[in-house]
């Protein structure tokens, strides 16, 4: 059967010509940021410092992780036509990610309001905005994009019935031809053609905890197998700076973190994300594209900010 896929049609068991190595579906927020003393009460005003703005959701800062370290990437999300949609659009293509898939209007483009004290506490507000829109027929009339791409990425920043098309468009593909990978943030139970559909499945403590209950077992490795049992092909752990856990039916790898002096842990999960779906559309060994994310997650804690802290592929060979 020849399937449209791009620009060009797919036969089955045909080699398949990709434009992109990763397209990331996902959030795109502008992150205000306030330095204040106190954070405000119930009722209170307070001054703070100059705002900042910074470009970020979860979909946006893998996008750019991945495209800094050279892969062909692409994006798919929704911004409202307004500023902080042209910021996001600008440092997309500054990063050198595909734009064309991002769509304009609806609502807002997606905000998080975040006041932050001194000790580095902090209070987020966020209004979803253009993400809360992107819709389950975004997706579908994206379904050349996806099947263009080795590896699809996601998360939980978009709507869950917008992530159920994406694992679907995947899944009816011709078998091997796009490779996905969820990290379910924020999390919430997720049916089970979602689950089915990933390869790996990346959570952290917490969000393996809401995905498959409180009675997990104590070890990574035990939380692995309680995920494995829900069905996603592979399992990875992010474990912060223990590393990782890399886990499929075959059994379990640890992978290690790389020391390194810790100043900003932001965006380093989307960043080791962003890595490993790249690296393993690229063929590596689910362990070695782990310990390649690894590298990738050690650089970005080093350095302040999500999308700042990201490093190139020179920065990661240095490291
Ligand atoms: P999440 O934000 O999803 O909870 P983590 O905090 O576990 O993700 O970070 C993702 C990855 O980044 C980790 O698996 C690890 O490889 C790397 N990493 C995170 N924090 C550190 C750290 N303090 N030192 C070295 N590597 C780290």
């Amino acid at each position: 059967m020849a399937r449209a896929v791009g620009i060009s049609l797919i036969q089955e068991g045909e080699e398949v010509k990709y434009d992109y190595d990763l397209l990331v579906v996902g959030s795109a927020n502008a992150d205000l940021v306030i330095g204040v003393e106190q954070r405000p009460a119930a009722g209170e005003t307070v001054l703070g410092s100059d705002l900042a703005v910074h470009p970020g959701g979860k979909g946006a800062n893998q996008a750019v992780a991945a495209a800094r370290l050279g892969a062909r990437t692409a994006l798919l999300a929704r911004v409202g036509d307004d500023a902080h949609g042209r910021l996001l659009l600008d440092s997309q293509r500054d990063a050198g990610v595909d734009t064309a898939g991002v769509l304009v209007g609806g609502a807002p483009t997606g905000v998080a309001l975040i006041t932050v004290d001194p000790s580095g506490d902090n209070s987020i507000v966020v209004s979803l905005g253009a993400n809360a829109r992107l819709a389950p027929e975004d997706v579908r009339a994206a379904a050349g994009l996806l099947g263009a791409s080795r590896v699809v990425s996601t998360q939980l920043e978009i709507p869950l019935e917008s992530v159920v098309e994406v694992a679907k468009v995947v899944r009816d593909l011709p078998e091997g031809t796009t490779r996905l990978v969820l990290n379910p943030s924020p999390p919430q139970p997720l049916p089970e053609e979602v689950l089915a559909a990933c390869d790996p499945l990346i959570v952290n403590e917490h969000e393996a905890r809401v995905i498959a209950g409180d009675d997990l077992g104590d070890s990574p490795e035990d939380w692995a197998r309680a995920l494995l049992a829900l069905g996603p092909r592979s399992v990875v752990v992010t474990l912060g700076a223990e590393g990782a856990l890399v886990a499929s039916a075959e059994g379990s790898v640890r992978v290690p973190a790389v020391k390194v002096e810790a100043v900003d842990t932001t965006g380093a999960g989307d960043a080791f994300t962003a890595a490993l779906a790249w690296k393993l559309g690229q063929g590596e060994s689910p362990a070695d594209a782990a310990a390649y994310a690894a590298r990738v997650g050690a650089v970005a804690v080093t350095r302040a900010g999500a999308q700042a802290s990201f490093p190139t592929a020179e920065e990661v060979a240095a490291l």
